[in-house]
Protein backbone atom coordinates (compact mmCIF):
# COMPACT_ATOMS: atom_id res chain seq x y z
CA UNK A 1 0.00 0.00 0.00
CA UNK A 2 1.96 3.12 -1.02
CA UNK A 3 1.04 6.89 -0.14
CA UNK A 4 -0.06 8.70 -3.28
CA UNK A 5 0.88 11.91 -2.48
CA UNK A 6 1.15 14.07 0.65
CA UNK A 7 -2.16 14.27 2.23
CA UNK A 8 -4.49 17.58 2.92
CA UNK A 9 -7.78 17.67 4.70
CA UNK A 10 -9.56 14.52 5.16
CA UNK A 11 -7.57 11.25 4.27
CA UNK A 12 -9.08 9.28 1.47
CA UNK A 13 -8.68 6.33 -0.69
CA UNK A 14 -7.31 7.81 -3.41
CA UNK A 15 -4.25 9.03 -1.55
CA UNK A 16 -2.92 5.61 -1.35
CA UNK A 17 -2.64 2.82 -3.82
CA UNK A 18 -1.66 -0.95 -4.43
CA UNK A 19 1.01 -1.82 -6.33
CA UNK A 20 2.41 -5.68 -7.30
CA UNK A 21 5.98 -6.10 -7.11
CA UNK A 22 8.59 -9.03 -6.86
CA UNK A 23 11.31 -8.99 -4.27
CA UNK A 24 13.91 -11.33 -4.02
CA UNK A 25 13.45 -13.06 -0.17
CA UNK A 26 17.23 -12.87 0.41
CA UNK A 27 19.60 -10.67 3.19
CA UNK A 28 22.90 -9.92 2.37
CA UNK A 29 25.12 -12.17 4.30
CA UNK A 30 26.80 -10.23 7.59
CA UNK A 31 23.97 -7.62 6.97
CA UNK A 32 22.74 -7.88 10.20
CA UNK A 33 19.38 -7.58 8.49
CA UNK A 34 15.96 -9.53 8.02
CA UNK A 35 13.13 -10.16 6.14
CA UNK A 36 9.67 -10.76 7.80
CA UNK A 37 6.37 -12.34 6.42
CA UNK A 38 4.01 -9.84 7.84
CA UNK A 39 0.68 -11.37 9.33
CA UNK A 40 -1.08 -8.48 11.36
CA UNK A 41 -1.15 -4.63 10.67
CA UNK A 42 -1.83 -1.73 12.75
CA UNK A 43 -4.06 0.94 11.86
CA UNK A 44 -3.70 4.03 13.89
CA UNK A 45 -4.81 7.52 14.55
CA UNK A 46 -1.16 9.41 14.22
CA UNK A 47 -0.52 7.59 11.16
CA UNK A 48 -2.13 10.27 9.41
CA UNK A 49 0.07 12.80 10.98
CA UNK A 50 2.55 11.37 9.25
CA UNK A 51 1.22 11.70 5.69
CA UNK A 52 1.19 15.72 5.63
CA UNK A 53 4.77 17.57 5.95
CA UNK A 54 4.86 19.67 8.89
CA UNK A 55 7.99 20.83 10.40
CA UNK A 56 8.22 18.79 13.21
CA UNK A 57 6.49 14.87 14.19
CA UNK A 58 9.63 15.08 16.95
CA UNK A 59 11.09 12.37 16.07
CA UNK A 60 8.42 10.47 13.76
CA UNK A 61 9.03 10.72 10.26
CA UNK A 62 6.69 12.14 7.30
CA UNK A 63 5.78 9.11 4.57
CA UNK A 64 7.40 9.54 1.68
CA UNK A 65 5.07 9.59 -1.32
CA UNK A 66 5.77 6.62 -3.54
CA UNK A 67 6.63 4.17 -0.41
CA UNK A 68 5.23 2.03 0.88
CA UNK A 69 3.35 2.77 4.44
CA UNK A 70 5.21 2.19 7.17
CA UNK A 71 3.09 1.12 10.64
CA UNK A 72 3.19 -1.37 13.80
CA UNK A 73 2.49 -4.90 13.04
CA UNK A 74 3.02 -8.59 13.80
CA UNK A 75 5.52 -10.66 11.43
CA UNK A 76 7.12 -13.97 11.14
CA UNK A 77 10.95 -14.02 10.51
CA UNK A 78 11.11 -15.64 7.01
CA UNK A 79 15.35 -14.93 6.49
CA UNK A 80 17.29 -13.47 9.34
CA UNK A 81 21.38 -12.51 9.46
CA UNK A 82 20.69 -11.02 12.45
CA UNK A 83 21.98 -13.34 15.36
CA UNK A 84 18.84 -12.74 17.75
CA UNK A 85 16.28 -13.67 15.06
CA UNK A 86 15.95 -16.91 13.42
CA UNK A 87 13.71 -18.16 10.68
CA UNK A 88 10.13 -18.49 12.24
CA UNK A 89 10.36 -16.32 14.79
CA UNK A 90 7.15 -14.00 15.69
CA UNK A 91 8.16 -10.41 16.06
CA UNK A 92 6.11 -7.77 16.16
CA UNK A 93 7.18 -3.71 15.53
CA UNK A 94 7.61 -1.26 12.85
CA UNK A 95 7.29 -3.01 9.48
CA UNK A 96 5.36 -1.67 6.20
CA UNK A 97 1.98 -2.05 4.50
CA UNK A 98 3.24 -5.46 2.32
CA UNK A 99 2.80 -8.77 2.18
CA UNK A 100 7.13 -8.53 3.13
CA UNK A 101 9.05 -6.06 5.08
CA UNK A 102 13.08 -5.80 4.63
CA UNK A 103 14.10 -4.54 8.13
CA UNK A 104 17.77 -2.87 8.53
CA UNK A 105 17.33 -2.21 12.31
CA UNK A 106 15.94 -5.44 13.50
CA UNK A 107 17.03 -4.36 16.95
CA UNK A 108 13.88 -2.54 17.12
CA UNK A 109 11.51 -5.20 16.96
CA UNK A 110 10.51 -7.28 19.64
CA UNK A 111 10.17 -10.89 19.84
CA UNK A 112 6.94 -12.54 20.50
CA UNK A 113 7.42 -15.08 23.15
CA UNK A 114 3.59 -15.83 24.54
CA UNK A 115 1.60 -17.32 21.98
CA UNK A 116 -1.32 -18.57 24.01
CA UNK A 117 -3.02 -15.30 23.68
CA UNK A 118 -4.05 -14.04 19.56
CA UNK A 119 -1.36 -13.02 17.45
CA UNK A 120 -3.14 -9.65 16.43
CA UNK A 121 -2.90 -8.68 20.27
CA UNK A 122 0.01 -7.76 19.70
CA UNK A 123 -1.20 -4.67 17.25
CA UNK A 124 -3.51 -3.90 20.14
CA UNK A 125 -3.81 -4.75 23.88
CA UNK A 126 -0.31 -6.30 23.85
CA UNK A 127 1.14 -3.27 22.21
CA UNK A 128 1.48 0.67 21.33
CA UNK A 129 -2.31 0.67 22.37
CA UNK A 130 -2.13 -1.41 25.77
CA UNK A 131 1.50 0.36 26.76
CA UNK A 132 -0.38 3.90 25.81
CA UNK A 133 -3.14 2.98 28.31
CA UNK A 134 -1.04 1.47 30.80
CA UNK A 135 1.29 4.39 31.24
CA UNK A 136 -0.77 6.95 30.26
CA UNK A 137 -3.54 5.95 32.86
CA UNK A 138 -1.59 4.32 36.13
CA UNK A 139 1.90 6.81 35.78
CA UNK A 140 0.23 10.07 33.92
CA UNK A 141 -3.19 9.90 35.47
CA UNK A 142 -1.92 9.29 39.31
CA UNK A 143 -5.31 7.11 39.77
CA UNK A 144 -6.81 7.11 43.09
CA UNK A 145 -9.95 4.28 44.00
CA UNK A 146 -13.26 6.25 44.09
CA UNK A 147 -12.22 8.90 41.47
CA UNK A 148 -14.32 10.15 38.73
CA UNK A 149 -13.17 9.17 35.08
CA UNK A 150 -14.08 10.28 31.85
CA UNK A 151 -12.56 9.29 28.89
CA UNK A 152 -13.19 10.11 24.97
CA UNK A 153 -13.27 7.76 22.06
CA UNK A 154 -13.45 5.13 24.60
CA UNK A 155 -14.51 2.34 22.69
CA UNK A 156 -11.54 2.53 20.69
CA UNK A 157 -7.97 0.40 20.77
CA UNK A 158 -6.91 2.42 23.81
CA UNK A 159 -10.09 3.84 25.34
CA UNK A 160 -11.48 0.46 26.19
CA UNK A 161 -8.31 -0.42 28.27
CA UNK A 162 -8.11 2.75 30.52
CA UNK A 163 -12.33 2.36 30.86
CA UNK A 164 -11.79 -1.24 32.43
CA UNK A 165 -8.53 -0.34 34.22
CA UNK A 166 -10.26 2.38 36.01
CA UNK A 167 -12.84 0.02 36.95
CA UNK A 168 -10.46 -2.78 38.39
CA UNK A 169 -9.21 -0.04 40.68
CA UNK A 170 -12.57 1.13 41.64
CA UNK A 171 -13.24 4.15 39.98
CA UNK A 172 -16.41 5.63 38.36
CA UNK A 173 -15.54 5.34 34.84
CA UNK A 174 -17.58 6.98 31.83
CA UNK A 175 -16.56 7.10 28.73
CA UNK A 176 -18.15 8.75 25.06
CA UNK A 177 -18.26 6.98 21.72
CA UNK A 178 -19.83 8.02 18.34
CA UNK A 179 -22.64 5.40 18.02
CA UNK A 180 -25.46 3.60 19.81
CA UNK A 181 -23.48 0.22 19.85
CA UNK A 182 -20.36 1.67 21.06
CA UNK A 183 -21.79 3.12 23.85
CA UNK A 184 -23.81 -0.45 24.48
CA UNK A 185 -20.64 -2.25 24.37
CA UNK A 186 -18.97 0.16 26.72
CA UNK A 187 -22.19 -0.10 29.35
CA UNK A 188 -22.21 -3.84 28.56
CA UNK A 189 -19.16 -5.62 27.69
CA UNK A 190 -16.35 -3.17 29.25
CA UNK A 191 -18.58 -2.50 32.33
CA UNK A 192 -18.45 1.40 32.58
CA UNK A 193 -21.11 2.64 34.67
CA UNK A 194 -22.21 5.21 31.95
CA UNK A 195 -21.73 6.13 28.35
CA UNK A 196 -23.01 8.55 25.84
CA UNK A 197 -23.11 9.24 22.20
CA UNK A 198 -21.37 12.37 21.93
CA UNK A 199 -22.88 12.68 18.33
CA UNK A 200 -26.22 13.20 19.69
CA UNK A 201 -25.02 15.64 22.03
CA UNK A 202 -25.64 19.36 21.66
CA UNK A 203 -24.56 20.72 24.62
CA UNK A 204 -21.41 18.64 25.77
CA UNK A 205 -20.61 21.06 28.64
CA UNK A 206 -24.40 20.07 30.10
CA UNK A 207 -23.74 16.55 28.93
CA UNK A 208 -20.45 16.32 30.89
CA UNK A 209 -22.42 17.89 34.10
CA UNK A 210 -24.93 15.78 34.15
CA UNK A 211 -22.48 12.43 34.15
CA UNK A 212 -20.01 14.11 36.79
CA UNK A 213 -22.39 16.47 38.99
CA UNK A 214 -19.64 16.64 41.47
CA UNK A 215 -16.97 17.11 38.40
CA UNK A 216 -14.09 14.84 36.52
CA UNK A 217 -10.31 13.74 38.52
CA UNK A 218 -8.89 12.37 35.37
CA UNK A 219 -9.70 12.92 31.54
CA UNK A 220 -8.24 10.50 29.36
CA UNK A 221 -7.62 12.65 26.06
CA UNK A 222 -8.04 10.99 22.87
CA UNK A 223 -10.00 13.37 20.76
CA UNK A 224 -9.29 17.33 21.61
CA UNK A 225 -10.81 20.58 20.38
CA UNK A 226 -15.05 20.91 21.55
CA UNK A 227 -14.01 18.15 23.68
CA UNK A 228 -11.15 19.23 25.46
CA UNK A 229 -12.95 22.28 26.11
CA UNK A 230 -16.18 21.00 27.88
CA UNK A 231 -13.70 18.88 29.96
CA UNK A 232 -11.66 21.76 31.08
CA UNK A 233 -14.84 23.66 32.46
CA UNK A 234 -15.81 20.23 34.46
CA UNK A 235 -12.34 19.56 35.60
CA UNK A 236 -12.16 18.79 39.75
CA UNK A 237 -9.49 21.24 41.71
CA UNK A 238 -5.93 18.79 41.24
CA UNK A 239 -7.40 17.26 38.28
CA UNK A 240 -5.24 15.19 36.17
CA UNK A 241 -5.41 15.29 32.24
CA UNK A 242 -3.54 12.32 30.10
CA UNK A 243 -3.05 14.13 26.79
CA UNK A 244 -3.56 10.88 24.53
CA UNK A 245 -4.10 12.09 21.16
CA UNK A 246 -6.55 14.57 19.68
CA UNK A 247 -8.29 12.67 16.81
CA UNK A 248 -10.24 15.24 15.69
CA UNK A 249 -7.79 17.46 14.87
CA UNK A 250 -5.71 15.17 12.53
CA UNK A 251 -7.30 16.11 9.18
CA UNK A 252 -8.26 19.60 10.03
CA UNK A 253 -5.76 22.15 7.80
CA UNK A 254 -6.52 24.41 10.70
CA UNK A 255 -6.54 23.44 14.36
CA UNK A 256 -9.56 24.55 16.63
CA UNK A 257 -8.58 27.08 19.20
CA UNK A 258 -9.34 25.96 23.00
CA UNK A 259 -10.88 28.18 25.36
CA UNK A 260 -11.15 26.98 28.62
CA UNK A 261 -7.55 27.10 29.54
CA UNK A 262 -7.38 29.27 32.33
CA UNK A 263 -9.33 26.39 33.96
CA UNK A 264 -6.01 24.69 34.21
CA UNK A 265 -5.18 27.75 36.50
CA UNK A 266 -7.99 28.30 38.44
CA UNK A 267 -7.81 24.18 39.40
CA UNK A 268 -4.79 23.75 39.63
CA UNK A 269 -5.10 20.58 36.90
CA UNK A 270 -1.87 18.66 35.55
CA UNK A 271 -2.01 17.97 31.68
CA UNK A 272 0.78 15.80 30.60
CA UNK A 273 2.03 14.36 27.05
CA UNK A 274 1.86 10.72 26.75
CA UNK A 275 4.15 9.07 24.10
CA UNK A 276 4.21 5.81 23.40
CA UNK A 277 7.45 4.99 22.15
CA UNK A 278 8.67 6.28 25.61
CA UNK A 279 7.26 3.39 26.99
CA UNK A 280 8.35 0.68 24.84
CA UNK A 281 10.98 -0.27 26.86
CA UNK A 282 8.75 -1.23 29.95
CA UNK A 283 7.80 -3.78 27.69
CA UNK A 284 8.36 -6.89 29.39
CA UNK A 285 7.34 -5.49 32.54
CA UNK A 286 3.69 -3.75 30.79
CA UNK A 287 3.34 -7.31 29.87
CA UNK A 288 3.69 -8.84 33.19
CA UNK A 289 0.75 -6.89 34.42
CA UNK A 290 -1.02 -7.33 31.26
CA UNK A 291 -0.62 -10.84 30.10
CA UNK A 292 -2.30 -12.23 33.43
CA UNK A 293 -5.66 -9.34 33.02
CA UNK A 294 -5.89 -11.15 29.11
CA UNK A 295 -5.15 -14.77 30.63
CA UNK A 296 -7.84 -14.63 33.60
CA UNK A 297 -10.34 -12.52 31.68
CA UNK A 298 -9.80 -9.67 34.17
CA UNK A 299 -9.85 -6.86 30.93
CA UNK A 300 -11.57 -7.89 27.41
CA UNK A 301 -10.57 -6.84 24.15
CA UNK A 302 -12.46 -6.13 21.37
CA UNK A 303 -10.81 -5.88 17.62
CA UNK A 304 -12.19 -4.96 14.11
CA UNK A 305 -10.02 -7.20 11.75
CA UNK A 306 -10.41 -6.07 8.00
CA UNK A 307 -9.30 -8.58 5.78
CA UNK A 308 -6.07 -8.34 3.31
CA UNK A 309 -4.20 -5.37 2.15
CA UNK A 310 -6.36 -4.24 -0.38
CA UNK A 311 -8.77 -3.31 2.24
CA UNK A 312 -6.16 -1.53 4.69
CA UNK A 313 -6.50 2.00 3.14
CA UNK A 314 -10.41 1.50 3.91
CA UNK A 315 -9.44 0.53 7.62
CA UNK A 316 -7.65 3.48 8.10
CA UNK A 317 -10.02 5.99 6.96
CA UNK A 318 -12.66 4.38 8.90
CA UNK A 319 -10.55 5.41 11.96
CA UNK A 320 -11.58 9.00 11.38
CA UNK A 321 -15.19 8.70 10.83
CA UNK A 322 -15.83 6.26 13.61
CA UNK A 323 -16.36 3.03 11.40
CA UNK A 324 -14.06 0.80 13.63
CA UNK A 325 -15.81 -0.91 16.18
CA UNK A 326 -12.30 -2.00 18.72
CA UNK A 327 -9.18 -2.17 17.72
CA UNK A 328 -8.55 -2.09 13.61
CA UNK A 329 -6.59 -4.48 12.81
CA UNK A 330 -5.61 -5.58 8.85
CA UNK A 331 -5.15 -9.33 8.23
CA UNK A 332 -2.44 -9.80 6.20
CA UNK A 333 -1.57 -13.54 6.61
CA UNK A 334 -2.45 -15.76 9.79
CA UNK A 335 0.85 -17.81 9.50
P1 LIG B 1 -9.56 4.28 18.11
O1 LIG B 1 -9.51 2.81 18.04
O2 LIG B 1 -10.28 4.93 19.24
O3 LIG B 1 -10.15 4.82 16.73
C1 LIG B 1 -10.38 6.16 16.56
C2 LIG B 1 -11.78 6.56 17.06
O4 LIG B 1 -11.82 7.95 17.27
C3 LIG B 1 -12.87 6.30 16.04
O5 LIG B 1 -13.37 4.99 16.07
C4 LIG B 1 -13.93 7.32 16.44
O6 LIG B 1 -14.80 6.71 17.39
C5 LIG B 1 -13.13 8.42 17.15
N1 LIG B 1 -13.15 9.65 16.35
C6 LIG B 1 -12.77 9.80 15.07
N2 LIG B 1 -12.92 11.07 14.69
C7 LIG B 1 -13.43 11.74 15.75
C8 LIG B 1 -13.81 13.09 15.99
N3 LIG B 1 -13.72 14.01 15.03
N4 LIG B 1 -14.29 13.40 17.20
C9 LIG B 1 -14.40 12.48 18.18
N5 LIG B 1 -14.06 11.19 18.02
C10 LIG B 1 -13.57 10.83 16.82
O7 LIG B 1 -8.11 4.85 18.12
P2 LIG B 1 -6.99 4.59 19.22
O8 LIG B 1 -7.59 4.08 20.46
O9 LIG B 1 -5.90 3.85 18.59
O10 LIG B 1 -6.46 6.07 19.50
C11 LIG B 1 -7.23 6.96 20.29
C12 LIG B 1 -6.48 8.28 20.39
O11 LIG B 1 -5.25 8.05 21.07
C13 LIG B 1 -6.12 8.88 19.04
O12 LIG B 1 -6.23 10.27 19.15
C14 LIG B 1 -4.68 8.48 18.85
O13 LIG B 1 -3.98 9.37 18.01
C15 LIG B 1 -4.17 8.52 20.27
N6 LIG B 1 -3.02 7.68 20.54
C16 LIG B 1 -1.90 8.31 20.99
C17 LIG B 1 -0.81 7.60 21.37
C18 LIG B 1 0.36 8.34 21.93
O14 LIG B 1 1.46 7.78 22.02
N7 LIG B 1 0.17 9.58 22.35
C19 LIG B 1 -0.76 6.15 21.25
C20 LIG B 1 -2.00 5.55 20.78
C21 LIG B 1 -3.08 6.33 20.42
P3 LIG B 1 -16.26 7.29 17.68
O15 LIG B 1 -17.23 6.40 16.96
O16 LIG B 1 -16.35 7.20 19.15
O17 LIG B 1 -16.32 8.69 17.15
Amino acid sequence: VILKNFVNGFLKESDMYLKTDSISLKVEQGSNAVIIKNLYLSCDPYMRNRMTPVDDLNGFPIYPPGSPIEGLGVGKVVESEYPELKKGDLVWGMTGWEEYTFINNPQTLFKIQHTDVPLSYYTGILGMPGISAWAGFYEICAPKKGEYVYISAASGAVGQLVGQFAKLLGCYVVGSAGTKEKVELLKNKFGFDDAFNYKEEHDLNATLKRCFPEGIDIYFENVGGKMLDAVLVNMRVRGRIAACGMISQYNLEQTQGIHNMINVIYKGIRIEGLRAFDYFPQHAKFLEVMLPFVREGKVVYVEDIAEGLENAPGALIGLFSGQNVGKQVVVVARE
